[in-house]
Parts: C-alpha cells; structure tokens; sequence
C-alpha cells in the first residue's frame, strides 16, 4: 500500500500506477488536521496491521483524484527524530576523499566509518517543495550538496532490536534528500537547515517492498545523472541498520532513518531541479532557490 499525506493533511491511498489518490481520512477514527497534533499519524505508523482492512476497503469505495489535483505533503508528520546513516556505499567513501580534498574539509578517519547521526524534523519538506540554501554558508563559498537516500520509516519501535526481528519493525520506505552543507563543522549542524530534508513522494508499506537491497536510486541534477546505484551495495544492510541505531536510541513510530548516500554527490545551486527516483516507490521532484 501507497500512504500519502495530501492538502490539509488528509490521508490518502495511492494507486498502484502511482496516478491517483483516494482520500481515506475518514476511515481513522482519530484524525486531527493540525499538523501539531500528529498523534494520529503516529498511532497510524505503529498500528498499520489493525487499520489496513479499514484503509484499504475506504480506497476500493473511495472516488480517486488525480494526483496532479492535490498537493502532495511529507508522508511523515513530526517524527520525534530523523535518524541518519553515515559512510553506508563503501564508493561513496571512496570519493568523499576528492570532495572534501576541493572543499577543504577535515577528513577525521571517523568521518569515513558506518555510524547513525541525527538532523533536526524542522529540516522536512514535502515533494514539490523547494530547498532553500540557506544565506550564511552561501555567502561563505561553501558547496551544498544532494544526497539522495531510501528512507525507512519505523512501525513498532522498539530499543535494542534484534537484527533477526529488525525487519517487523519497519513500516516501510520512502525516499529522502539529506541535503548537506560540505566542509568542516558538526554533521549534525550542516544537514539541519530548514528544508534540508525533502521527502516522498509517498510512503511504501514494507510488505511491498520485501527486500529493500533489489532497488535501484537514480538521482538527476536538470536530467543530467549525478547519483545511480543499486540498494544491494549498501554496506550495512536495513536490518542491521535498524539494530545498530536502535541500540544507541530508542525508535519510535513515525520516526525516519536515511540508509546513507550512494556515490555521486554534488553540488546544488538555485535554479536547479533535483529529481530522485527509486524503483518500487517513485519519483520525488525537487526544485532548488
Ligand atoms: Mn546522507
């Protein structure tokens, strides 16, 4: 199933082609329309199993819009927290060498380790929606980067997840940007600016996307190819992600780990559209100001 969050946040159900969407708002018994009061979404991530008959009869009776009728939002609403994998495509590594030799960042060996960091929920925009770079380290030279992620979002949370179990906590998958400001300073600071996070266009359930590693993300810069890699060489696999992360902090429902950057990073600049598709889930379109 194809989870969107559309207009004043409704939810909807998307069509398998990916064209339409029906709004089965209804069909939740506990529903807010003010984005601060995300409960219900929340509940929604960790009891998907015990609401799914009720969505999924709302989508068969339901009238579908068109998608180009709505206005898609982030299929996540206020996570407590966007967990992030660094150092995750050992190719990736290998070329953060170059990068950060031109920019002039420090490369501490612990910079090219496997490891979760967080950024900041502010940072989410949903697909459509523009990054906008930020003025301080524009004016300072400094290069902003895409990095085009499958992003998981978490059903049951759960501290300490077992590598075997990790996989009935995952909700399902849906793409993320962890736009980055390059060069030296706290990780977590340079990916945390307003709108340094756009994701979508719709959340994936995982029972439809069974094995995340046979995907394949291909992110352009206007058409020209920058990022194109298949999920199965991601370094640490989804499980293991979900149990290392969980081991350092608690997942909870709603909340969104980045499984890292493919090779192919560059810099963006405004006027650019960035647009990055996964096979299995779709394709988001990111303009740049
Ligand atoms: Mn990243």
């Amino acid at each position: 199933m194809k989870l969107a969050i559309f207009d004043e946040q409704r939810l909807g159900v998307v069509s398998s082609d990916g064209r339409s969407v029906v709004d089965v708002t209804d069909a939740l018994h506990d529903h807010d329309a003010d984005p601060i009061g995300a409960g219900w979404w929340v509940r929604l991530m960790r009891d998907l199993d015990a609401t799914r008959s009720r969505l999924e009869e709302a989508a068969k009776r339901g009238k579908a819009l068109p998608l180009s009728s709505v206005r898609l939002r982030a299929p996540v609403l206020n996570p407590g927290k966007i967990v992030a994998c660094a150092a995750n495509y050992s190719a990736h590594v290998a070329e953060m060498g170059t990068v950060l030799h031109r920019v002039g960042g420090a490369r501490p060996s612990w910079l090219m380790d496997f490891d979760v960091f967080l950024k900041a929920p502010s940072s989410i925009v949903g697909p459509g929606e523009a990054i906008v770079l930020p003025q301080r380290p524009v004016a300072e030279g400094k290069e902003i980067h895409h990095e085009g992620e499958l992003t998981i979002v978490v059903g049951r949370g759960g501290a300490n997840i077992a590598e075997a179990d990790a996989l009935d906590h995952v909700r399902g998958y849906t793409i993320a940007l962890d736009i980055t400001v390059r060069g030296e300073g706290d990780r977590s600071r340079r990916k945390s600016y307003d709108t340094f996070t756009p994701v979508g266009p719709w959340l994936v359930t995982a029972d439809e996307l069974t094995d995340p590693h046979a995907l394949h993300i291909a992110l352009t810069v206007n058409g020209q190819p920058r990022q194109d890699v298949d999920t199965s060489t991601m370094t640490v696999k989804v499980p293991a992600i979900v149990e290392y992360a969980s081991s350092v902090m608690r997942l909870e429902p709603g909340d969104l780990i980045l499984t890292g950057s493919p090779p192919g990073v560059g810099k963006i600049v405004a006027g650019d559209l960035v647009e990055t598709t996964i096979s299995g889930i779709g394709t988001m379109r990111t303009p740049v100001r």
